[in-house]
């Protein structure tokens, strides 16, 4: 398939000035891709200027919740621009928009997608080390029709934001005893817009106490660790790497398994298993445990500084420890093109010309 450009891209991208202060997602690239899906055939992609959508009041993703999304990076690099690892952003959509009755995008489209955004717009692509071109692809069902059941057509688009990183400092996380973010056989496990919703209030009450962000623990057996609203979990204790293992109510994050792999080779013994939040506050308390960090896309890796729980409060000893700092040097030396790329993670984009 063939994208067709809109001649009006050109000049978007020509008379956009990037502002000095990014932000993490708030400064919108002035091009989208676009691609529709009509009863299971899907239109080919276009790149158009970015433009509020039009979109029927009764469509049922503004009802039912008929929505997807991504979170993947182009990175500037020593030779050019490259995308990290796009084919697994690929096809953890598919499995999300499968999750919701929704039509995969199929792999091609997907990457014609991110790959045509980042080639118009490698100017916008941030040179610090931490910045990057964030891509937000998502697909909504439009079909305006009120009765519960799945769209029959679809929109998939690809935006973009230069942005700096999401986290800068150290966090303080909360443990939520109450709320849950996915229920157990719900869509924990997919990338899908409903389970932000479900953590805004939680949100909400953790920085009334000054807290930045929940941690949950598993809907079923509410005593495990699951993971943070947007981001994985990571401990470590005697020096050793552990994570919640993955068990359907949580999103299985790039950057968590590329950073299990790193630590690998680093020499790390790494352990994906059950966390059980109680022994992981008292390991906390005793020093066992050593350092915690989230990580994800946005946030790269993001140490953890205070844990909160009712009214007791969970100091880790090292924030950013060790491990956190050395794995985050690693993934970034190898996003930015600094180090060796061993496992093939980077995809070059070759870059568009505007003129
Ligand atoms: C996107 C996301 C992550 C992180 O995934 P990455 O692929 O590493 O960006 C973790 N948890 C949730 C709930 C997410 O939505």
């Amino acid at each position: 398939m063939t994208v067709s450009i809109d001649p009006a891209v050109a000049a978007s991208l020509r008379g956009f000035e990037v502002p000095e202060k990014l932000g993490f997602g708030s400064v919108m690239a002035p091009a989208m891709f676009r691609a529709r899906c009509q009863d299971g055939v899907w239109s080919g992609g276009e790149l158009v200027p970015y433009a509020p959508l039009t979109l029927d009041p009764a469509a049922k993703v503004l009802h039912y919740a008929q929505s997807c999304f991504e979170g993947m990076k182009a990175y500037r690099t020593a030779d050019g621009i490259a995308l990290f690892r796009p084919d697994r952003n690929a096809r953890r959509m598919a499995y999300s928009a499968e999750r919701l009755c929704m039509p995969a995008v199929p792999e091609s489209l997907f990457m014609e997608g991110v790959t045509t955004v980042t080639a118009y717009c490698a100017n916008l692509v941030p040179a610090n080390s931490g910045e990057s071109l964030y891509l937000r692809p998502f697909l909504i069902g439009t079909q305006p029709d009120l009765s519960v059941s799945a769209s029959t057509s679809y929109e998939f688009y690809v935006i973009a934001s230069p942005s700096e990183a999401y986290h800068a400092g150290n966090m303080r996380v909360w443990v939520e005893r109450e709320d849950a973010r996915a229920a157990v056989g719900g869509t924990g496990d997919a990338k899908v817009g409903g389970n932000y919703a479900a953590s805004l209030q939680s949100i909400a009450r953790l920085k009334k106490r000054g807290f930045d962000q929940s941690l949950w623990l598993n809907p079923g057996n509410r005593h495990t660790v699951d993971e943070l609203s947007g981001m994985n979990f990571f401990a470590v204790m005697d020096g050793e790497l552990h994570t919640p293992a993955l068990n359907g109510a949580i999103l299985e994050g790039v950057t968590r398994d590329s950073l299990l792999t790193l630590a690998r080779q680093l020499g790390y013994t790494v352990h994906e298993r059950p966390i059980d939040i109680d022994d992981l506050l008292q390991l906390v308390s005793s020093g066992t445990c050593s350092e915690a960090f989230a990580c994800g896309t946005a946030a790269i890796v993001s140490p953890i500084s205070v844990m909160g729980d009712g009214d007791a409060v969970y100091e880790l000893s090292a924030a950013p420890g060790p491990v956190a700092e050395r794995l985050r040097a690693a993934l970034l030396d190898i996003q930015e093109g600094r180090a060796e790329d061993p496992f093939g993670w980077m995809v070059p984009v070759e870059i568009t010309d505007l003129d």
